[in-house]
């Protein structure tokens, strides 16, 4: 193995290494690991005797015509092969059905994050498909988009467990929603929206750190690296609580959530929910 491969090797075992420990920047190290593989296979078929390259040539994202980056949709998916089978929680392992991993368009403009899966999405390996998902669903459908359109996610992958003999879901808790946070900070990486919603304190502890209220949190902008992040309520919060003025107040967080996109805004969509 001549130098070059040594530091190839060394910097792509480095790469791994994040990537086992969930890097900061997951794009980044997904996709340079991605050309990283390439290169060495490149090098070690072509010529197994190449002599050590000068640093100009190290510089490798900085040509793309030879090593093309993949696309979102196939980097997410070898995210989602590699999460469907993690086994970092063994708890939650040994009781899920299923890894819940996301659902939507890989290069969403819009991405939800809910707080875990419950029962029906354990089930059917979707999150938000359950009575507060169907809700979700018609938000979505009401801003004008539609569940492909967008990227629906959980801070935890897999169902929180339940005591032997129970029913129902529990909240995550804080150990557990850290555990897994790196999965959903891999997709955000990837999707790279520009826009975030937190559906609920939960959530936005999970994703954001907050420990603050409801009433602190939602209809304002905050941020995660740099991306526009608003909190709103979660859809069951609204099944609990079928008030006009809550459901107003989430509906003024989707209408924020638009006016920050970009998208108009109709007469009829600015009145919902109005005495
Ligand atoms: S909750 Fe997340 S980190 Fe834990 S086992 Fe499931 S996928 Fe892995």
């Amino acid at each position: 193995m001549d130098t070059f491969d040594k530091a190839l090797k060394i910097t792509r075992d480095a790469l791994l290494s994040i990537q086992d420990g969930f890097g900061k920047k997951p794009h980044a190290s997904l996709q340079t690991l991605e050309i990283l593989k390439s290169a060495t296979h490149h090098v070690s078929r072509k010529n197994p005797t190449a002599s050590t390259p000068s640093s100009k040539s190290l510089n490798l994202p900085k040509k793309p015509a030879k090593t093309p980056l993949k696309p979102p949709t196939e980097i997410l998916d070898s995210l989602r092969k590699a999460a469907l089978i993690c086994t970092k929680c063994p708890h939650l392992a040994s009781t899920r059905t299923q890894v819940v991993f996301g659902v939507g368009n890989p290069e969403a403009e819009l991405m939800f994050v809910g707080e875990a899966p419950g029962a029906d999405e354990d089930a059917q390996g979707e999150p938000f498909v359950g009575r507060a998902g169907q809700l979700l669903t018609r938000i979505i459908e009401t801003m004008g988009f539609t569940r492909q359109s967008i990227y629906i996610g959980n801070v935890l992958k897999c169902r929180p467990n339940m005591p032997a003999g129970t029913s129902g879901n529990r909240k995550p808790r804080p150990e557990e929603m850290s555990t897994c946070l790196p999965w959903l900070r891999e997709q955000i990486a990837i999707i790279r929206p520009r826009v975030l919603v937190a559906l609920g304190a939960t959530a936005a502890e999970g994703l954001l750190g907050e420990t603050r209220p409801m009433k602190e949190l939602r209809g304002k902008w905050l941020e995660y690296e740099n991306t526009p992040t608003l909190v709103t309520y979660h859809p069951a919060y609204l099944l609990r609580n079928q008030s006009l003025q809550e459901k107003r107040k989430v509906w003024e967080d989707m209408l924020l959530v638009l006016e920050k996109l970009g998208h108009p805004i109709s007469k009829k969509q600015r009145g919902y929910f109005l005495s």
